[in-house]
């Protein structure tokens, strides 16, 4: 990476809200254009800085929501997608309060690890991506970058959450599934299913990654993401199905940040 380009990860930079969206009730889209955007792999998350106006600082990470391309763009677009959390200090003010022409500062991308290349080594492979309530966010911005690329490598995405009115990207996912180049959505409701559907209600078990997964044979590409707990559980059920360890990557949505 260029020397320009790691600078301007580590620097912090101030954005300006471009663009709102509400996904659900808890959670908003935030359009954001940061002026020396360094580019961005998908599946990196980036950190948003608060300061008070008695000099208290907050810190959080947010993963990025849209495709590289978007960064790319002049001006660049990148975009979060923020789930309040009713006691939280951080996103209820991302959710709530923030309105376009707000600044927001911003640090990053951050992270190299838990990221989809489509022109990497292992580009062709089969990908299996499963997601926890928000934790479909960097798993959206991959799907987003397969599009964008032209890329046809398989794509399975497992999204867990508790209801239908907490699907995020509803519409979006649908559309893309229905252009039939490779994308498979399944979704599985921890507590209550679509209505009329005969879909029973649970958690994301053996028999699921069997049936909407790879088969570890085809060694695929994994890419887990949500709460801590959703991540852990999901991990050893696909270790125990015979999924290597080295071919799963984990991203934990906890607490994250604090005082700088
Ligand atoms: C790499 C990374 C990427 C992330 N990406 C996203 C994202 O794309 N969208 C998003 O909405 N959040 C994301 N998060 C979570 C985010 O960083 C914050 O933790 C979250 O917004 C809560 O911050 P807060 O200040 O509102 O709550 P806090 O004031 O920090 O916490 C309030 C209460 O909620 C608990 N808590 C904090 N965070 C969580 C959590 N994630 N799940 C459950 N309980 C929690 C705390 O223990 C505390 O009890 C990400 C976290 C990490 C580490």
């Amino acid at each position: 990476m260029e020397r320009t380009a790691v600078r301007g990860r580590l620097t912090w930079q101030a954005a300006t809200v471009t663009g709102l969206t509400p996904e659900t009730a808890a959670v908003v889209t935030i359009m954001l254009d940061p002026p020396d955007w360094p580019g961005h792999q998908a599946g990196q998350h980036l950190d948003v800085r608060l300061t008070a106006e008695d000099g208290y600082v907050a810190e959080r990470s947010y993963s990025i929501a849209s495709a590289p391309a978007d960064g790319e763009a002049d001006p660049p677009v990148v975009e979060l997608t923020v789930q309040r959390l009713p006691d939280g200090e951080v996103s209820p003010y991302l959710t709530q309060t923030l309105a376009i022409g707000y600044p927001l500062e911003l640090r990053g991308p951050v992270g190299g690890w838990f990221v989809w290349d489509p022109d990497g080594p292992a580009s062709t492979r089969p990908v299996l991506l499963v997601a926890g309530g928000s934790g479909v966010v960097p798993l959206m911005a991959m799907i987003r970058e397969r599009a964008a690329a032209g890329s046809r490598a398989p794509f399975k995405l497992i999204y867990s959450v508790r209801d239908p009115g907490t699907l995020l990207y509803a519409d979006e996912l649908a559309r893309r599934e229905q252009a039939g180049d490779g994308l498979e959505v399944t979704y599985v409701y921890t507590r209550t299913a679509p209505p009329g559907s005969s879909q029973p209600t649970g958690r994301i078990n053996t028999a699921t990654l069997a049936s909407a997964g790879w088969p570890p044979d085809r060694s695929p590409a994994v890419f887990v993401c949500g709460p801590t707990g959703f991540v852990e559980a999901v991990a050893n059920l696909l270790v125990r199905a015979g999924h290597g360890a080295g071919g799963i990557k984990t991203e934990r949505f906890g607490p994250s940040g604090g005082k700088p």
